[in-house]
């Protein structure tokens, strides 16, 4: 007799639901069947509910008085203005500080991160976006600030830029200014740090918001 599947657990159900997200299988701003994603998945309510509480700290879902609960909407131009407002305040700041700091220096992190990035895999675009979360993770780590490390953490700026990522995305481009950073902070080098991850950023923003509206007022370099 065949054995039984093990059922998925609430984290299983969590990991599931999140890329369904964020690869758009489930669109935003979409109204979530509970009774429906229980029996497709074939567990009961309680993992699902669960996991939706997980993905509301995450930001890909909110619960709404009587409606139950919904995927967030994308980002609009504002939201992307907002988030890379606040990312070139702390990041250039942090590759800064992280270069300078002999002990605290995560150079060799960021070459490893870097050689292990597999761009073959028919996942690239997940790889990808999972490698920068842990590349500009390992610069906030460095700097050893709690605060700053809270803060970036909650923007879940990773998990919302990946669900707005087209399929073409030049994700060399982005490996490239990546090197020139984690070069920067081997060298030890501050300034150079600092203006590596302004530009990284820079040209991010740019792709981001062509990609939401070509409003002229946002498409302006940020400063
Ligand atoms: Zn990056």
């Amino acid at each position: 007799m065949a054995k039984a599947k093990p059922k998925p657990s609430s984290d299983d159900v969590y990991e599931l639901l999140r890329w369904k997200i964020l690869d758009h299988e489930i669109p935003p701003a979409t109204k979530l069947n509970i009774l429906q994603i229980a029996q497709q998945l074939n567990v009961s309510q309680t993992p699902i509910r669960e996991a939706l509480r997980q993905l509301q700290g995450d930001n890909l879902v909110i619960a709404t008085a009587n409606k139950g609960y919904s995927t967030t909407a994308d980002l609009d131009a504002t939201g992307v203005k907002d988030l890379f407002e606040f990312r070139l305040l702390v990041e250039p700041w942090a590759a800064r500080a992280s270069a300078s700091n002999r002990l605290g220096n995560p150079a060799k992190e960021l070459i490893a991160e870097l050689s292990q990035f597999k761009s073959t895999t028919k996942y690239k675009k997940r790889q990808m976006i999972e490698h920068d979360q842990r590349f500009h993770r390992a610069i906030m780590l460095a700097t050893g600030n709690e605060v700053l490390i809270q803060a970036y953490a909650q923007s879940h700026c990773h998990l919302h830029l990946f669900r707005m990522m087209e399929n073409e995305w030049d994700w060399k481009k982005s490996i490239e200014e990546h090197a020139k950073i984690a070069q920067a902070i081997l060298k030890e080098d501050p300034a150079k740090a600092e203006e590596e991850m302004r530009n990284h950023l820079q040209v991010s923003y740019q792709g981001f918001i062509k990609s939401v509206q070509p409003l002229s007022v946002f498409t302006q370099k940020l400063h």
